[in-house]
C-alpha cells in the first residue's frame, strides 16, 4: 500500500511559514524600530522635568535596539538577534518597573510582554520566560526584602490588580499561542498531504505521471551538466485486460499494486519509479548507461513473472514487456520516451514477457 505522506515537522515549527505570517527577524526589527521613538518620547518628557537619570538610559535602550538592528542587517544572524531583543526587552521591562519612570506607570508596559516572547519564540521559552518575569513582578511588589530596599510609588491595589491581570494575560497568551501553534501545524501537515497527493497515485503510492516529469525534467538537467546519461524503462503488463475481464477490475487493482511492490524491491533508492499510466510504469534510472538498464530491466522482469496472487484458489501469475532506451546526444526527453515506447512495442510484437532496447540487437 502507498507510504503515508511524512507528518510534520522534521525541523521546528518556526522555519515552517505559512503565507501572509510576519517571519519573526521582520517583526523584531519593526519592534525595534517602533520602540524608538516611544523612548525618545519619555526620555524627552523625563529631560524637560530635568530628571537626566532617567532619561539617559531609556536613549541608551534605543540606542542599543536600533544596535541589534544594524547587525541583524549586517550578519543576518537570527538566533543572536532574537536573544539579544529578548535580553533588552527584559531589562527595558525591569528597568521600568524599578525605576518608576512616569511617576511609576511606565510598568504597565509591562503587558507588552507576553505577546512578544510568545511570537517570538518557542512556546517553551515563552513560557519559562513568562513565569520569571511573573515572579520578578510577584517579588518586586509583595516581598519584604524588595519592600524594605526599594521604595517603590505603587498602592497595594495597583499591586494586586497588575499582578492578577498579568497572570491573566500570560495565561491567555499561552492558550492563543499554543492554538496558533497548532493551527500552523494542521496547516504544514494538510500542505505536506496535499504536496504527496498531487505527486504520487493513489492506488500503487508510486510517483504519478507528473512527478517523473519532474524527475525526468531534473536528471535532463544533471545529464547535460555531467554528461553521465541516463536510462529509461517503461514497463507494461502482459494481457492485463484478460486478468480484469476474468477475475475483475479489483483483482486487476491488486496485480496492479503486486507489480509496483515489485519495482520498489528491484530498484534502487536514487530511482524514481512511477505509475506512467493503468498498467504501465516507467523507471528512470539516473547514471545508468543501456546494457546496465537492459540488465535491470530483465531483473525486473524475471522478479515480476515469479510473483502470483491467489484468487479463490486460482493462482494469478502476470508478465510484464520493458522497453528501454538511454539519452544520447543531448535529445529531448520526449525523444527518449519516445524511443523506450517503441521498444515497449517491439517487445510487444516480439511474443511479450521481454526486454527490448532501442537497438534491435539488444532485445533479450
Ligand atoms: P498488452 O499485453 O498488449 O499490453 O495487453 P493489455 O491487455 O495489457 O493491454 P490493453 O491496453 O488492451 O489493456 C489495458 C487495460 O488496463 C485496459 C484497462 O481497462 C485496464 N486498466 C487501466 N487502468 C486500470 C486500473 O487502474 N485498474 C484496473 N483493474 N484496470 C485498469
Ligand atoms: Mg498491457
Ligand atoms: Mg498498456
Amino acid at each position: 500500500m502507498p507510504d503515508i505522506a511524512p507528518k510534520v515537522p522534521a525541523k521546528k515549527l518556526s522555519q515552517y511559514r505559512v503565507t501572509g505570517e510576519i517571519p519573526v527577524p521582520v517583526l523584531i526589527n519593526w519592534l525595534s524600530i517602533a520602540a524608538v521613538p516611544l523612548l525618545a518620547f519619555f526620555a524627552f518628557r523625563s529631560l524637560g522635568r530635568g530628571d537626566f537619570i532617567t532619561s539617559a538610559p531609556l536613549i541608551l535602550f534605543a540606542a542599543l535596539m536600533i544596535g541589534n538592528l544594524f547587525i541583524y542587517i549586517v550578519f543576518r544572524h537570527t538566533t543572536f538577534q532574537r536573544r539579544a531583543f529578548i535580553a533588552l526587552s527584559t531589562i527595558l521591562f525591569t528597568y521600568l518597573a524599578l525605576h518608576p519612570v512616569e511617576g511609576g506607570t511606565a510598568i504597565i508596559w509591562f503587558f507588552a510582554y507576553p505577546p512578544i516572547v510568545f511570537y517570538i519564540s518557542d512556546a517553551r521559552v515563552g513560557v519559562g520566560t513568562c513565569l520569571v518575569g511573573f515572579l520578578g513582578v510577584a517579588l518586586l511588589f509583595f516581598s519584604p526584602p524588595a519592600k524594605q530596599l526599594l521604595d517603590l510609588p505603587y498602592s497595594t491595589s495597583f499591586r494586586i490588580t497588575m499582578t492578577a491581570v498579568l497572570a491573566f494575560e500570560m495565561v491567555t497568551c499561552y492558550i492563543l499561542d499554543r492554538s496558533r501553534r497548532r493551527s500552523k501545524l494542521g496547516l504544514m501537515a494538510m500542505a505536506k498531504e496535499f504536496e504527496y497527493a498531487a505527486k504520487h497515485d493513489a492506488l500503487t503510492g508510486l510517483a504519478n505521471r507528473r512527478e517523473a516529469l519532474d524527475q525526468l525534467d531534473a536528471e535532463y538537467e544533471r545529464y547535460l551538466r555531467s554528461d553521465r546519461p541516463f536510462s529509461v524503462l517503461l514497463a507494461d503488463i502482459d494481457l492485463f485486460k484478460s486478468v480484469n475481464d476474468t477475475y475483475g477490475h479489483h483483482v486487476g487493482d491488486e496485480l496492479i499494486v503486486l507489480v509496483a511492490d515489485t519495482l520498489r524491491e528491484q530498484c534502487r533508492k536514487i530511482d524514481t519509479i512511477a505509475r506512467w499510466g493503468g498498467e504501465e510504469y516507467l523507471v528512470l534510472l539516473p547514471e545508468t548507461e543501456e546494457d546496465e538498464a537492459v540488465q535491470i530491466a530483465n531483473r525486473i522482469r524475471e522478479a515480476i513473472a515469479k510473483k502470483a496472487i491467489i484468487v479463490e484458489q486460482h493462482t494469478v501469475h502476470c508478465t510484464a514487456s520493458i522497453g528501454v532506451a538511454s539519452i544520447k546526444d543531448a535529445e529531448s526527453i520526449d525523444k527518449v520516451l519516445q524511443r523506450s515506447d517503441e521498444a515497449l512495442y517491439r517487445a510487444k510484437t516480439l511474443g511479450r514477457n521481454r526486454v527490448c532496447a532501442h537497438q534491435d540487437e539488444k532485445t533479450a
